[in-house]
């Protein structure tokens, strides 16, 4: 079987600094704001002419973080409750064969920053770090299929829970209005998607929990279906 090389052409700056909270599609949290450098021999506007008139970008990108560790022909959707089997082609798990996947997400800004150029991009569901093999404008009139349907994955997930803050947690997302003006709102929404594996879920009790976002840590407890945030501190 013939084997292929692929150069990455960009690298994503993402607020999600590790798998746990980040949302399972884009566009779920649009608070969810990256940036994708061009890297390399593609930092240059050439590759980028004509994009900014489209409001949305294909993103193919690599699921380096778990890229490594292997795949299976069956994977468990965490939608399932993590119970039921299906084929990985059926799905759109992470451990995969050749582990690529693909994200449609809103192209803010294209700009260029100390001498590079950038892509300000919203609704992203991508690690810091993750590598873009290759970018594609969205069409609508052929990409968007309303009639579609997904199986065990036709509706958007709607979990709803409640999230409130303590007072350290707010007065601390007051302070960062300046560089982060969605922060409030950003971990509010992460918080109502209820990021828990499926085997946490059933269980009750007080369960506590920790993320990072940007360069915050961020803790909370959950019980009975209300997330409180606890503390949020810099790294
Ligand atoms: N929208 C893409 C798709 O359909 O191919 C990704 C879907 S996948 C279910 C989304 C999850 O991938 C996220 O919740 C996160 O846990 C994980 N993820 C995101 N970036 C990753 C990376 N670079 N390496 C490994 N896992 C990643």
């Amino acid at each position: 079987m013939q084997t292929y090389q692929i150069t990455p052409v960009g690298i994503i700056h993402s607020p999600y600094k590790q798998k746990f909270a980040i949302p399972r599609q884009p566009r779920l949290i649009p608070e969810a704001k990256a940036q994708l450098e061009l890297t390399g021999e593609f930092n240059r506007e050439e590759f980028v002419r004509g994009l900014a008139d489209f409001s949305h970008i294909w993103l193919i990108f690599r699921f380096h973080e778990t890229a490594e560790k292997g795949w299976s022909p069956l994977v468990r959707p965490p939608r399932l409750g993590g119970n039921e089997k299906k084929g990985v082609f059926a799905t759109r798990a992470t451990f995969r064969p050749n582990a690529i996947g693909m994200s449609a997400v809103k192209l803010e800004e294209i700009c260029y920053k100390n001498g590079k150029l950038w892509l300000e991009l919203s609704g992203i569901d991508l690690l810091d770090g993750t590598p873009i093999i290759d970018i594609k404008p969205y069409l609508p009139y052929s990409d968007s299929l309303p009639n579609a349907t997904a199986g065990f994955a036709d509706t958007r997930p709607e979990t709803e829970l409640e999230v409130c803050f303590s007072e350290q947690a707010v007065e601390f997302c007051l302070k960062q209005q300046q560089n982060h003006p969605d922060l409030y709102q950003f971990i509010t929404k992460v918080l109502k998607q209820d990021p828990r594996p499926a085997y946490k879920k059933s269980k009750g009790g007080i369960q506590n929990y920790g993320m990072c976002l940007y360069d915050f840590n961020i803790k909370w407890k959950i019980e009975n279906n209300l997330n409180t945030v606890l503390e949020i501190s810099h790294q």
